[in-house]
């Protein structure tokens, strides 16, 4: 049983410090860490790797975590996935630019970003590093300044009177935060981080140039709202409250199952990497386990991957967006995503094993599909089966504003969802 309360805090904090994908498989991995998962390095041999409790992390990004009974094992495997990334604003390698006396940082925009939202907030910078001693020795470390470093302004409705009417974002002019003022001041972005490398690892010593993945992110952090603290907001609740759930369930998984937990990066940019759900992560951890085919063929037969990823809340105020006949409500329950044109994966017999689970573990459910003259998203369930060939089922929690720099949902539903993945895993 988890409790209402705790599943809430636990969640904010993970949240609040999972800045970027790096930082969430981090999480994830030290969460699992510490209740007693080993993590396995791909660079190593596991022959007849016995019964225990397992994790891989590839690229720092994307994570799979299991317990595993053993190569002679008849079972299958339950699986749950999600996705680490989400949309967001990616620094260039040589970003930094001095205009009309403002620093100012330039950048990509990641996936499919609400961008409108980015204006006029407080945006902290975080992500991975890499560096050489003065032993030409690489090393890496998780960077995340914590605190506001820029802002994109908005230009005043006075120097733009159809501002409030539809108006386009050019990405390459009208997103680029701002850092601070140019005065004589000879900063150098290289500079900067070394900066924070030191602030944050004393020890630390680059000898050359330090390459980065850096993004930006809302430094606010996630909060209640309501009148009854019911609602979430935040940044990357879309995908990282899956993550979480997916978390919660393996960590108290049963000890007698196979249960696997696969968290990607790269979703919001379509999964095609080493590490994304179209590349072959997952399917090498399962040869590696399982290395004779005909006993993989048949464990994946009998398998069943829960695809976890947000679903489309009905909009109070734009409820004609969704078809009459399926309005995901907030706080009602996870949501069953189905597609026609196999942009989910669900079909009728992983819907209906679902459902079961929610009855099982009393959270109640409901279904979304998209309305019929609307293009349908997509997300790593679809992308997982056709790899791998596992019955699968595409649900998620009911969310609004998915892919803003904050978005909402019910708290409950968070709740739920960690329920019936904790049931699914029991
Ligand atoms: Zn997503």
């Amino acid at each position: 049983m988890l409790p209402y309360d705790t599943c809430l805090a636990d969640l904010i904090s993970f949240l609040h410090s999972s800045p970027t994908a790096f930082h969430a498989a981090a999480n994830a991995a030290a969460l699992l860490t510490k209740q007693g998962f080993v993590q396995l390095h791909e660079q190593e041999n596991w022959p007849d790797l016995p019964a225990g409790k397992y994790f891989v992390l590839r690229n720092d990004s994307s994570l799979i975590g299991f317990t595993w009974q053993g190569g002679q094992t008849k079972s299958g495997f339950r699986m749950i996935g999600a996705h680490t990334d989400s949309p967001g604003l990616k620094v260039k390698p040589n970003p930094l630019r001095k205009e009309q006396n403002c620093l100012q940082l330039g950048v990509e925009i990641y996936g499919g970003a609400l961008l409108r939202p980015w204006f006029d907030r407080e945006l902290s910078l975080a992500g991975r590093i890499f560096w050489q001693d003065a032993d030409s020795r690489l090393h890496s470390a998780l960077l995340d300044f914590q605190r506001p470093v820029g802002i994109i302004p908005n230009l005043a409705i006075h120097l733009n009177r159809e501002a409030n009417k539809q108006q386009e974002i050019n990405t390459q002019t009208d997103m680029v935060p701002l850092i601070g003022l140019a005065d004589d001041n000879k900063v150098d972005f290289q500079q900067l981080l070394r900066e924070q490398l030191h602030r944050q690892y004393p020890e630390a010593v680059p000898a050359g140039f330090i390459d980065h993945e850096l993004y930006f992110y809302d430094a606010n952090p996630p909060s209640l709202v309501g009148l009854n603290s019911e609602l979430i907001t935040g940044a990357r609740l879309d995908n990282l409250v899956s993550c979480f759930a997916a978390l919660q369930a393996l960590l108290n998984a049963a000890v007698d199952e196979n249960c696997l937990i696969v968290l990607y990066d790269h979703e919001e940019v379509g999964s095609t990497s080493a590490v994304g759900a179209q590349g072959p992560f997952l399917r090498d951890i399962l040869e590696r386990l399982l290395p004779n085919s005909e006993a993989r063929q048949t464990a994946l037969r009998s398998s069943f991957l829960i695809s976890a990823d947000n679903a489309h809340a009905v909009h109070p105020n734009y409820a004609a967006k969704h078809d009459p006949q399926h309005l995901p409500y907030l706080g009602k329950g996870p949501v069953i995503k189905f597609n026609a044109n196999q942009r989910y994966a669900t079909n009728a017999a992983s819907a209906a094993r679902f459902r079961q689970l929610c009855t099982l573990a009393g959270v109640p459910v409901q279904e979304f599909v998209s309305r019929s003259d609307m293009a349908c998203g997509s997300t790593i369930g679809p992308l997982t089966a056709a790899g791998i060939g596992i019955e699968t089922v595409d649900v998620g929690i009911p969310s609004l504003a998915m892919h803003s720099i904050r978005e909402t949902a019910a708290c409950i539903d968070c709740w739920h969802l960690c329920r019936v993945l904790l049931c699914f895993f029991q």
